[in-house]
């Protein structure tokens, strides 16, 4: 879980149990049991609005902690007890303001957002793409991809239609991408008329995937004055990069990325680099029923699978899921060499209007170097 999506989870938390101090205390008890102190951390400083280390947070947290257990009543609000100890026993507060949580979070989200599109800013976007660089230099195996986007012949636009249509446009273009991601993706409106999207865990190919879809929409959808544009049609430009194929820091990222915008370019209404080249190698052929269960449902659904790999799949099916539900898979015998299950995310939904079929792009949670000999009969034989 990486540090966006921890705090996503903390703050959902307060929100999912309302006012009840009690629960809340105990969930955050039993997710640090399961993440260790990072969830002390991500708590305070939703809390406090502060950023205490892990090892700082973990120490205040048992102190102040320790203090309810001893000093009061079951009924003692953990909130109050943490702000008493963090007052009296720390020099970290010294002068507090409390304010309703749902005012402060207008406020912290006024901060980071830009107010055309309601999209993330670009400050924000690199500080959690350095958390995300952090996060994935400490654990082995973790990938993640950023996609950049510019207008094509923005200019022109605005020359001809007047900035006030412009503005209307960036608005329509924040819709689309918002529509397109997942709660913990983080799309990004960069700078004037150009755009970003952070994609945690997610790998090359599915971040083009995605770029493609959101390139294909845009460039279908009428947008008010384009008509007077040479081209008679907005469309966008693209670059992909991920984590680690093209950097392991900020800056090889972003360079890598804006390259890859630049080449797109050339011809424009185009994402680099080519999602045919970027296919990775170990892609396996298996044309086999595959059975999902969306988060929500009671029962599996058969589905075709199209090409596989150790990090994902591609599904063919008659339904379209947003982007980010979370799916159980299941390979049952005699269709695949024994029975298997996984569990993955939706990251990229295709519609094919002649087949009236979608194909989902699934990336798997925990993703098996071995998953795909597994599914070869041959895998048997070796028991
Ligand atoms: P290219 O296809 O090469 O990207 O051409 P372009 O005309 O889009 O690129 P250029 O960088 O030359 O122009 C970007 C234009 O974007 C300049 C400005 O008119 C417009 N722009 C930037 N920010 C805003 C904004 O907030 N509102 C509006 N309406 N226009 C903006
Ligand atoms: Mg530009
Ligand atoms: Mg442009």
């Amino acid at each position: 879980m990486n540090n966006f999506a921890m705090q996503t989870g903390i703050q959902h938390l307060f929100y999912d149990f309302n006012e009840d101090d009690d629960r809340i205390y105990k969930a955050i008890e039993s997710l640090a049991k399961k993440h260790g102190d990072r969830v002390y951390s991500a708590a305070l400083s939703y809390l406090f609005g502060k950023n205490f280390t892990i090892k700082q947070a973990g120490h205040y947290w048992r102190e102040a902690t320790a203090s309810i257990n001893q000093t009061s009543g079951p009924n003692q609000s953990f909130r109050a007890t943490l702000l008493n100890y963090l007052r009296q026993k720390t020099t970290e507060l010294t002068n507090p303001l409390i304010i309703e949580s749902r005012d402060l979070e207008a406020i912290r989200l006024a901060a980071v957002t830009d107010g055309l599109t309601q999209l993330y800013n670009q400050s924000y976007f690199k500080q959690q793409l350095q958390q995300s660089i952090d996060l994935a230099n400490q654990q082995a195996g973790q990938t993640f991809s950023i996609l950049f986007f510019d207008l094509d012949h923005f200019k022109q636009f605005n020359d001809r239609c007047g900035h006030l249509q412009g503005d209307q446009v960036l608005r329509q273009i924040g819709k689309i991408l918002r529509q397109h991601t997942g709660e913990l993706d983080l799309p990004t409106r960069y700078g004037g008329e150009e755009f970003a999207i952070l994609l945690p865990d997610c790998n090359l190919e599915n971040a083009l995937q995605l770029a493609e879809t959101i390139r294909e929409s845009i460039a279908r959808e009428s947008f008010s004055g384009q008509d007077r544009l040479d081209t008679c049609n907005l469309t966008i430009s693209g670059g992909v990069a991920n984590y680690p194929q093209h950097g392991t820091n900020v800056g090889e990222l972003i360079e890598a990325a804006d390259r890859y915008l630049y080449e797109a370019k050339g011809t424009r209404n185009a994402i680099l680099p080519r999602l045919e080249e970027a296919r990775v190698a170990n892609r396996h052929q298996f044309n086999n029923i595959v059975e999902f269960k969306l988060a929500g449902q009671d029962r599996f659904t058969p589905a075709l699978s199209s090409d596989i790999s150790h990090t994902g799949l591609s599904l063919k099916c008659d339904c379209s899921p947003a982007i980010g539900t979370r799916v159980e898979l299941f390979f049952r015998h005699p269709f695949w060499p024994r029975n298997l299950e996984t569990i993955g995310q939706i990251r990229y939904v295709g519609h094919n209007s002649e087949a009236c079929t979608y194909r989902l792009g699934i990336q798997f949670e925990n993703p098996q170097d071995n998953f795909c000999s597994m599914l070869r009969p041959e895998s048997l034989d070796r028991n």
